[in-house]
């Protein structure tokens, strides 16, 4: 009889030691995946893998997905916004 008791006490124990170190790893493991707002931004570029372009019409320089592009053969040729790519038209 107290053998079993001491059983179920050892197997509480077990699983509640385990779930501790679950939650940890998964804490952990949260923390690692998801770096805090405030630090990404200050190291890392806000877009990376994205390049930087200079406006033809006005020299302004701001990430390839933003901008407008003309694909010329030579080469690509990148405006700011719309009135940039009127400009260049005119
Ligand atoms: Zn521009």
């Amino acid at each position: 009889m107290i053998k079993a008791l001491i059983g179920i006490l050892v197997s509480i124990l077990a699983v509640t030691f385990l779930r501790a170190v679950m939650t940890l790893l998964v804490k952990g493991a949260k923390e690692a995946m998801q770096p805090e707002p405030e630090k990404a931004a200050g190291n890392a570029p806000p877009e990376s893998g994205t390049r930087l372009r200079k406006c033809k019409t006005c020299g302004t320089f701001a990430p390839e997905t933003r901008m407008l592009r003309h694909s010329t053969r030579e080469t690509d040729v990148f405006y700011c916004s719309k009135d940039c790519e009127k400009q260049a038209a005119a």
